[in-house]
């Protein structure tokens, strides 16, 4: 592995070549989870008429200039039900929050700040006119755009669609992932395990971690170190599938074979070897649009170089507009040693300190094949290379898992 190429510079060619899917019409209800293709606009004013903030009464501010003063009640205007005509000068009406605040009312006052008597509802001070009512379209005009291409819809982003009375968006395709893992070492969790045997855990790794992206996961089994065999797996996930990734054989050893059978099957390497640690002989490579990125076996390089590399890569064939991974920044709370050579990913549990802002503390055991060490974390601390240590205090960027 002679020169190895920055991570940065990795995930640059990786965006390069991961291109937003096409677009499809998805019910708003099956939407979340997925990213916009083109702008949206609101279908009605929001809200749709003048409404109530408070429970209470509306009232035309006027009327109560005089305050203290007595109006007598006109009628009710429920959240549903509005009142049936406009309210009468020198009147009040019965108002709930979301009721339509009726025509000649411009004030609401609050239920807890006035007096129900026999004559009517009794006004303390004064109304300002505005007062508790909520403008028509404050919040969104009709036909004003609410969400932009690239939004990934949340929460938030599927109730302000529903609110706005759109039912049907247009998304991207999810990305269908095979997933195709390695090794004739490798046995499913359950069966009885020959000398030299280990369980399989890669492909379940990478079908939740796929799955939490968004895209659409296809294991395709285990395919023993055996080139024909290899080849004849890959091309069937080449041919269905945008996104292919491959679990382990992609270092250096003589049963390391899926490169090569990637070669024969004229995927063009953008890179193989990452200045990263774990996870440095990871490759990426590409036949007409469809990606394929080879993982090292190691579960720890695969978890690693999935969430640095791979996953970013789904962000981005959804049209992500963000598509990188966001880091943030934490305390760290006990030294590491640097890589004197390569930016690593150190494995840490993710606390809250006492100023609110995150406390990292490092694992025990921060080897690539201890999987079992690494999954009480819940975030990857970003270690620059160096020498000596990175001190307990330091301010660190770590990757939430
Ligand atoms: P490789 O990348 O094939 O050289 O594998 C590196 C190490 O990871 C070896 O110890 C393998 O036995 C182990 N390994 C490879 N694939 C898997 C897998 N799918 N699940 C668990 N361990 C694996
Ligand atoms: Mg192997």
């Amino acid at each position: 592995m002679a020169e190895l190429l920055s991570l940065a510079d990795a995930q640059r060619l990786v965006l390069e070549h991961a291109r937003p899917l096409e677009a499809e019409r998805v019910p708003l209800e099956r939407a979340a989870g997925r990213v916009l293709a083109e702008p949206v606009a609101a279908g009605v004013d929001l809200p749709p008429f003048p409404s109530s903030a408070m429970d209470g009464f509306a009232v035309r501010a006027a009327d109560t200039d005089g305050a203290p003063v007595t109006l007598p009640l006109a009628g009710e205007a429920a959240a549903g039900s509005p009142l049936a005509g406009p309210l009468p000068p020198g009147r009040a009406a019965r108002i709930s929050t979301g009721g339509v605040v009726p025509e000649g009312a411009d004030a609401v006052v609050p239920l807890e700040v006035v007096e129900e008597t026999d004559a009517g509802i009794l006004f303390r001070a004064p109304a300002r006119p505005g007062d508790h009512v909520r403008e028509r379209a404050g919040d969104v005009r009709a036909g004003e755009t609410v969400l932009e291409p690239g939004a990934a819809l949340g929460p938030a982003q599927v109730a302000a669609l529903a609110a706005a009375g759109v039912s049907e968006v247009r998304c991207t395709k999810r990305p269908r992932a095979a997933i195709l893992v390695t090794g004739s070492e490798l046995r499913p969790p359950g069966a009885e395990l020959a000398p030299g045997e280990i369980y399989e855990s890669n492909g379940l790794l990478l079908a939740a971690a796929l799955g939490s992206a968004g895209a659409v996961p296809a294991q395709l089994g285990v395919v023993p170190d055996e080139g024909a065999e290899l080849e004849r797996a890959l091309e069937r996930a080449l041919l269905g599938f945008e996104l292919v990734v491959t679990s382990g054989g992609a270092s250096v050893g003589p049963h390391d074979l899926v490169r090569e059978a990637l070669r024969g099957l004229r995927v063009e390497e953008a890179f193989w070897g990452v200045a990263m640690k774990p996870g440095k002989p990871v490759a990426f490579g590409v036949r007409r649009d469809h990606l394929v990125f080879s993982l090292p076996g190691n579960p720890v390089s695969a978890l690693v170089t999935f969430e640095l590399l791979v996953r970013p890569a789904v962000n981005a064939l959804h049209g992500l507009a963000d598509p990188l991974p966001a880091f943030g920044h934490g305390t760290l709370a006990a030294p590491i040693a640097r890589n004197a050579h390569r930016l690593e990913f150190v494995r840490a549990r993710m606390r809250t300190g006492e100023d609110r802002t995150p406390v990292l503390e490092p694992l025990a055991g921060q080897e690539s094949h201890m999987i079992a060490r690494a999954a009480p974390a819940s975030a990857l601390v970003e270690v620059e290379p160096g020498d000596g240590e990175l001190a307990a205090g330091s301010t660190v960027r770590f990757l939430r898992l």
